[in-house]
Parts: structure tokens; sequence; C-alpha cells
């Protein structure tokens, strides 16, 4: 569900610098070869699902984790793509599968893993982009989702929480490790226990993530049942050593820190995905693409920050590159701001 794949567009390389273009295109190469592992093993994974259920032009996706659409086998999904067909909808449509949205204002708590003690200016730009995005013109397309009773993602997100967790699972976790991270910070009550929360683990740029950060995505989203609570989280890491070109870290970037911008914006991915997606079962299309996802790596109109950094996002008194995201108005569009 969920995940930010690479960054291997080749319009990327119109917002670098011009002298790091030949280092950055070359960069570019390597990510593209590494996106090519994503597509292979997606196939692979149609393949082992093909053994059990024929994939035919009825099959339907849903979101899984890891980069990719899984089949889905339910009979109402499949049902629905057959009524989908019929209505001439095409599968890049985004449409609704009953699940919830987030509807009531949405608090981030963040969990600072490793050390960020050098990197304290990164710190300062997220939490500006935590503080800031709620009531801006770009979250505000979010709330073109509605629930079943049609209630509105409402644009209102408050950073209410942060807890520093020093490497309480080493510097290569696994996804478990990232729930366990999160789990632990809600039980020992460093953090509240919130279901109109999404709880982000950042790690610092020594830490990986070995189900694939930079090789296969920049950060995901999930969900999981921690006390009676349905609570969402999501993974994103500081690529400015492990993936700067995979991930989209600029020289100059619009808040002079390349990693920080960088995942500015896969905060945003993920965070829209979340509030239009959280349990993985409402907003996606037939191909397990949630919102952020049909927009990644597309930023539209840039302008020129005073750094000379490219920029498209203005708030919390800084300026921003951010991803633009899927508006959920008629046949749906990738747009800045609603
Ligand atoms: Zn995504």
């Amino acid at each position: 569900m969920n995940e930010f794949i690479l960054n291997n567009k080749p319009s990327h390389s119109a917002i670098l610098g011009g002298h790091e273009h030949n280092l950055m295109e070359s960069l570019l190469m390597k990510a593209t070869k590494l996106k090519c592992i994503a597509l292979s093993l997606a196939i692979a994974s149609s393949f082992a699902h093909a053994a059990q259920i024929k994939v035919d032009e009825d099959t339907v996706f849903k979101p899984t984790g890891k980069g990719f659409g899984a089949v889905d086998n339910d009979a109402t999904e499949r049902a629905k793509r057959s009524a989908a067909k019929a209505a001439r909808v095409s599968r890049t449509q985004i449409v609704y599968h009953g699940g919830p949205v987030m509807t009531n204002p949405t608090k981030l708590y963040y969990i600072w893993y490793g050390n960020w003690s050098s990197y304290t200016k990164a710190q300062q730009i997220l939490v500006a982009f935590g503080s800031g995005i709620g009531g801006t013109p770009a979250f505000n397309v979010n709330t073109s989702y509605t629930s079943a009773a049609g209630a509105k993602v409402v644009n209102n997100v408050q950073l209410a929480g942060q807890y520093s967790d020093n490497y309480s699972k080493g510097k290569a976790l696994s996804d478990q490790n990232i729930l366990d991270v999160v789990t632990a910070a809600i039980s020992s009550n460093s953090l509240p226990n919130d279901p109109n929360a999404l709880y982000f683990v950042l790690t610092s740029p020594d830490v990986t993530e070995t189900s694939g950060f930079g090789s296969q995505y920049c950060g995901w989203h999930a969900n999981a049942t921690i006390g009676a609570n349905d609570v969402k989280y999501s993974f994103v890491g500081n690529p400015i050593t492990i993936a700067p070109a995979g991930c989209g870290v600029n020289s100059p970037s619009p808040n002079g820190d390349g990693g920080a911008d960088a995942m500015a914006s896969v905060m945003y991915h993920e965070l829209s995905e979340t509030v239009s997606d959280p349990d993985g079962n409402a907003w996606y299309d037939g191909s397990g693409n949630e919102n952020g996802d049909k927009c990644a790596w597309n930023f539209g109109t840039t302008f020129k920050a005073t750094n000379g950094a490219s920029a498209n996002q203005t708030f919390a008194s800084r300026q921003w590159l951010l991803q633009q995201m899927w508006l959920n108005v008629g046949a749906g569009s990738c747009v800045q701001k609603y």
C-alpha cells in the first residue's frame, strides 16, 4: 500500500542544477534500473497469484504495501470491476472500495529514529512541514475524498507530538521493526494511542529499511491494531546518503537541506494516502495506486525559490517542492492545489 516508489522520471533532471547534471543522469540511470527490479517483482507476483486465479480483464488489484498491486480474490471486488468495465470506467480512474477515510482533524506524531543530532536543521524543516501543511490549498486536494456516508476528509492537520527512539531496533529495520517502534512509543505512553493520527517513523541517514528503502521505495504507510485502535503509521527515511537520486534529493533545495526537502514531498505523499485510504480499502485505482501514487514525481509548474531552487508551494513562511496530488473530481487529475 502505498509505498512511494523511486524517482526515475526523466523530468526530474529538469530541476537539477547544471553542473550536477551528468552525475545525476548516471544516478538516474541507476534508479531506472532499480525501478526495473520493481517491475520484475510485480510480474513475478502476478504470476504467483495467477497459479491460484486466472488473471483476466476483470482481475482486481489492491494496494500491497510493497510497490505494486496484488490480485484481489474478493468476488465483490471482481463484480465491481466488471460493472466498472461495463460503465467504461478506465482502470486508471480512482474508485471507492467502501472503507473508511479520515474525516476528523488529523494529528501527526513524529518518531525521530536513530541519531538526528547532526540534522537539527532537517528536523526544523520537517516540524515546519507538519505544523504548516494543514489548511493549505495543497492538503485541500484531499477533501475531494469522502466516506461511505459522504463525509469529506477535513483540511485540518496538527503536529501533536514528537518522540525520539535511540536505535531501539538497531540500524537495519524490517517492516515489523517499524511497527514495533510505533507500538513501543504508544505502550510506554510516550505518545498517545490515537486513531485519528498518523505516526511517522522518520529515520536518520545511517538507518536502512531492509524491505527496500532506496531500492524499491522512499516511504510507505500502513495500519495496525494497537490496543483498541486502528493505528495509522508510516516509514519515511532520510535518503541523503542512501538514495539521493532515487528519492528526490536536489541541490539546491527550497529549504537548503536536500534530505529534509525530499522527505517533505514523501511525507505529503504518505499523509495524503493515509487520509484518503487509511486501511487500504477506500480510494485507489484498478492497479492498486492510491492518490499519491498516481502523481508520484509529478511536480507540475515550478517557480524559483529565494535560494534559486525549484519550488511549487509556499506555506509556514517557507517554500517547498512537493509532488502533485490526485484530485478526485470528475475524471480526476494531478494538481498542486484545490
Ligand atoms: Zn504511495
